[in-house]
């Protein structure tokens, strides 16, 4: 029997709007973090950041590593305080993750199949860990442009393992370091629009 970490406690409404996260400390921070959820219940949270209330189920996890379960798990197990897609990002930025150039798939220097497992072609960790990061300007404009609690629509996702779907709306919550929009959607995820990949736009609120 395998001993689940647990860290904190998450209490959830019956209406989902106000859901209690109770924090402890973890590693670098305060967070909320419980692996049973993680591996048994997927559309349930089992990660909130230190910094921001946003609750992440194992399937935005797996989502947010491009459908890798694999690399999904790694991610929670690491996770002690930081935004997910911010740890993801650094994964790249650092060479300890990369892309098959030729299908997209996402793969873990640790576990390298050479060739590409999904399709064959040559892996190139070089040249799958350049990633676009935006400038700090470009961080600063974003954030000018989608303030918090602003309402948005979204219109194209670059992600096929989300729920979200066009003309869904949500609130935004904030914009971090790498421009990614962190959005509470109505829909209840609050997965993030990545800067250069994603596409939303402001609406009006509704009537
Ligand atoms: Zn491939």
């Amino acid at each position: 029997m395998k001993e689940y970490l647990k860290v904190g406690e998450y209490i959830p409404d019956e209406h989902g709007a106000f859901d209690v996260i109770k924090r402890e400390f973890y590693g670098k921070g305060y967070i909320f973090k419980d692996e049973e959820t993680f591996y048994n219940h997927y559309a349930e949270p089992c990660y909130v950041p230190e910094l921001f209330d946003m609750e992440y189920t194992r399937e935005d996890i797996v989502c947010l590593c491009h459908g890798n379960e694999f690399l999904a798990e790694i991610c929670f197990d690491m996770l002690n305080g930081q935004i997910p897609e911010v740890w993801i990002r650094e994964r790249f930025a650092n060479g300890e993750w990369a892309r098959c150039p030729t299908c997209d798939y996402w793969y873990s220097r640790h576990t390298p199949p050479e060739p590409c497992g999904e399709c064959e072609g040559p892996l190139d960790y070089e040249a799958g860990r350049k990633m676009n990061y935006p400038s700090e300007e470009t961080v600063a404009q974003v954030r000018a442009q989608y303030p918090t609690g602003a309402r948005v629509e979204l219109v194209r996702m670059d992600e096929p393992y989300t729920k979200l779907r066009p003309s869904d709306r949500g609130r935004v919550m904030f914009v971090d370091d790498i421009a990614t929009v962190h959005i509470s959607w109505d829909r209840g995820s609050t997965m993030g629009a990545a800067y250069g990949v994603d596409e939303i736009k402001i609406v009006e609120e509704d009537a």
